[in-house]
C-alpha cells in the first residue's frame, strides 16, 4: 500500500513535500507525486494537505 495524490485536486503547494519524513514526494509539473517505493504509509502528507488531494490507496 502507498498513499496517492489526486492530480485534479493537487494545488502544487509543496506542503506534503516538506511533511514527508522519507523524501517520497516530488513536484512533477502541476502536481505532486508520491514514489510508492519510498512511501512508508505514515500519513503525514494526508494530514498536511489542505486540498484533500492525498489518500491511502
Ligand atoms: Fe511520505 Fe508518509 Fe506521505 Fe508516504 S504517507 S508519502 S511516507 S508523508
Amino acid at each position: 500500500m502507498a498513499y496517492q495524490i489526486d492530480p485534479q485536486k493537487c494545488e502544487t503547494c509543496g506542503a506534503c513535500v516538506e511533511a514527508c519524513p522519507n523524501d517520497a514526494i516530488k513536484i512533477k509539473g502541476l502536481t505532486a507525486v508520491i514514489d510508492a517505493n519510498l512511501c512508508i504509509d505514515c500519513g503525514s502528507c494526508e494530514t498536511t494537505c489542505n486540498s484533500g488531494a492525498i489518500s491511502a490507496s
